[in-house]
């Protein structure tokens, strides 16, 4: 199986006066993936479709899956088992009225479906999703579920799962295929582990349009300190690149995700569930 290019559709300076900057640099990958004759998974987070609704039809329009990557950008258990369900039926609509497609698949941002919220499965199958795309199966410094398998595996009380690929073990696990990682680790290493992840049913890569923006000045985000905002700033030059020899090293473009989960074989998929309250098991 080839790799998935994932792109979470997101304003990464939410909370600033600053205007939206994600046009631009997913222009930039939209005519890449043209070049290529690809199409990917773009995780949209449904409130830029009052910011920038052009950018998302032209997404659609492309012929590239738009999925949900949230209403608000916040981790699952800051929105909350009560306001979770509701938000995600209005973030379907929202992103359905203005493509004209449905929205099947589901990323939690900042990969937030941990131990703490064992509830958002079931309301992602009540919401109608048939994907989600939220789990990282290792212990992370921000949100991790590290007993989940680390192949593709079906919710007990919901939809299939398409874990992030990670490489590593216990402490030393990390989400290698996307991210500041694949914009900082040494591209051998890298290549090393997108052809091992080009071998699992389900390898994809995830970037954001700021990992693509070279031309953003440099401000301390909000929420973050000196340190990760500098992080989150440099090495942004040759992402691109970077992302094209992961693809290539994993054995060329995967499908959208929505195609890639509904070809999966449902019933011999593994089973998960999270035990409410337990601490996540390390691997
Ligand atoms: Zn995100």
């Amino acid at each position: 199986m080839p790799i998935t290019f994932t792109l979470d559709l997101e304003d990464h300076r939410v909370g600033t006066p600053a205007p939206v900057r994600c046009a631009r640099p997913t222009h930039d990958v939209l005519r890449w993936l043209d070049q290529h004759g690809a199409r990917g998974t773009f995780f949209v987070v449904a409130t830029l479709a009052h910011e920038a609704p052009e950018l998302i039809r032209a997404v659609a329009d492309a012929g590239h899956e738009v999925a949900l990557h949230a209403l608000h950008h916040v981790p699952i258990a800051e929105t909350g088992e009560a306001r979770f369900l509701p938000e995600l039926r209005e973030g379907k609509a929202i992103l359905e009225d203005l493509t004209g497609r449905p929205v099947v698949g589901y990323r939690a941002p900042i990969f937030s479906l941990t131990a703490q919220t064992p509830w958002a499965p079931a309301a992602l199958t009540e919401a109608g999703f048939t994907y989600s795309s939220s789990v990282l199966p290792a212990n992370n410094p921000l949100h991790g579920l590290a007993g989940a398998p680390r192949t593709p595996f079906r919710w007990a009380d919901g939809p299939v799962e398409l874990p992030c690929p990670v490489f590593g073990r216990g402490s030393a696990t990390v989400p290698f295929l996307g991210g500041v990682y694949l914009r900082y680790l040494p591209m051998p290493i890298v290549e090393f582990v997108a052809r091992r992840a080009g071998r699992t049913p389900a390898g994809w890569a995830y970037t954001h349009p700021y990992d693509f923006d070279t031309e953003e000045p440099f401000e301390v985000l909000p929420h973050a300190g000196y340190v990760t905002s500098r992080i989150v700033h440099h090495r942004r030059r040759g992402t691109l690149k970077r992302v094209d020899r992961v693809i290539a090293a994993g054995g060329g473009f995967g499908p959208p995700l929505a195609e890639l989960a509904a070809s999966l074989p449902v019933d011999r998929l593994p089973t998960y569930s999270i035990e409410p309250g337990a601490p996540a098991a390390p691997r």
